[in-house]
């Protein structure tokens, strides 16, 4: 811990005061990891095995180590060069400065112009800031983003498998193990989109379904499959359009009589913006990552909630950290829909070794341990270490 002066106070210009009893950054632990996939994850014609992130750990001189994890699609060099650039700027800054950290950060270069990737590459990091944060003050990181405002957040069961009889077969599962909302992935071609999802939709009974075909659709393409789900009675269908266009996805929207939730075309809090003063959808899907951080996330979904429209959290390719991450803000977020996503539940094995972050009967309760709340099972982020060395990436 330190304590002194420097800088000049403004926001965005490199300095602020520090106070005594700062805890300072010393150095940040990154780690390309490859989580694996149980089995074969179909989604909008891709298939994918598994997926790169970034383990990010925020070392501090009072010894505790923030964990945060990046998403890192593409190749995890990227992600770890790009916060190897960032790590001077940050490293004796307290950890407590989150919103100058992350501000300074995203005007470092060039990432003033690559605002989504910088969102990506600073998230995990900034994540990684609030497990420290939380540790420090014996706080859960709910706590400190205003405190929980339900007692649980309810998760969607997120159906697995190639065929339709796979489909069939864990949609059934869900059902059984009481998942209010059933998630499917479409736009795998027009015809099997409409046999799965009538297939899925006979054997959840009356749970609600809500259908993803990821960007999949054309405008007209989407309003002629929207319209032949319709007797399935959908829930919603989630970014069925280009994530460039918001006037598309109002186009489908005034065109079709199911609620349209808007995803990947909605990344941050000037989109959030955007999107609910065009009355272009129904619900907005948003992660941290999207938005660039818990705290960029928290300040998206307030605009959200202004116009009346709820959040759902969203899950990319990641681990028990980033669905602890995401639970956190659940727990605190008041505009939170039902049925909101998480994924470690997919991998072979999750860095999560406690707590156990299932969902029973589509429901999980806080988590009560200090920061993010999770301890890493070091033995499988070795693993997972290794497969991205030994260079699996998809
Ligand atoms: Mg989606």
């Amino acid at each position: 811990m330190n304590a002194g002066r420097r800088g000049d106070g403004e926001p965005g210009t490199g300095g602020a005061s520090l106070c005594s009893g700062d805890i300072l950054i010393t150095g940040l632990r990154l780690t390309p990891l490859f989580l694996t996939f149980k089995e074969p994850y179909h989604w909008a014609g891709r298939v994918d095995h598994g997926s790169p992130v970034v383990l990010v750990e925020v070392e501090t001189d009072a010894g505790i180590v923030g964990i945060g994890e990046s998403v890192s699609s593409l190749a995890a060099e990227i992600t770890t060069a790009a916060l190897r650039v960032v790590e001077p700027l940050v490293l004796g800054q307290p950890i407590h400065d989150v919103a100058r950290l992350v501000h300074e950060a995203r005007h470092l270069g060039t990432f003033n112009h690559m605002p989504w990737f910088a969102d990506f590459v600073l998230a995990g990091f900034e994540m990684a800031l609030w497990d420290a944060i939380g540790k420090a003050a014996g706080q859960p990181v709910y706590r400190l983003l205003g405190g929980a405002v339900r007692d649980e957040v309810d998760y969607f069961g997120f159906v697995q498998g190639d065929t339709t009889e796979e489909l069939v077969e864990d949609a059934r599962d869900l059902a059984a193990a009481g998942f209010g909302v059933i998630y499917l992935k479409v736009g795998r071609g027009d015809e099997a989109d409409v046999r799965n999802t009538a297939a899925v939709r006979e054997v959840i009974g009356g749970r609600r379904l809500r259908v993803d075909p990821n960007c999949a659709w054309s405008v007209p393409d989407a309003i002629r499959m929207i319209r032949a789900l319709e007797p399935c009675d959908i829930d919603w269908v989630e970014q069925p359009t280009t994530l460039l266009s918001v006037t598309a996805l109002r186009q489908v929207r005034e065109a079709v009589h199911v609620p349209i939730a808007a995803d990947q075309a909605v990344l941050t809090a000037n989109d959030v913006y955007d999107f609910v003063r065009q009355r272009a959808c129904d619900a907005i899907c948003l992660s941290p990552h999207e938005a660039g951080g818990l705290l960029a996330f928290k300040k998206a979904a307030a605009i959200a909630e202004a116009a009346g429209i709820p959040i759902c959290l969203h899950g990319q390719s990641v681990s028990g950290i980033t669905d602890a991450a995401q639970h956190h803000l659940g727990l605190s977020t008041p505009n939170l829909t039902d049925g909101n996503q998480i994924m470690h539940q997919l991998l072979v094995e999750d860095l999560v070794a406690s707590p156990a972050l299932d969902p029973v009967a589509g429901k999980l309760g806080p988590i009560e341990g200090s920061g993010l709340g999770v301890e890493l099972d070091r033995d499988a982020v070795a693993r997972a270490a290794e497969a991205y060395a030994k260079g699996v990436r998809s």
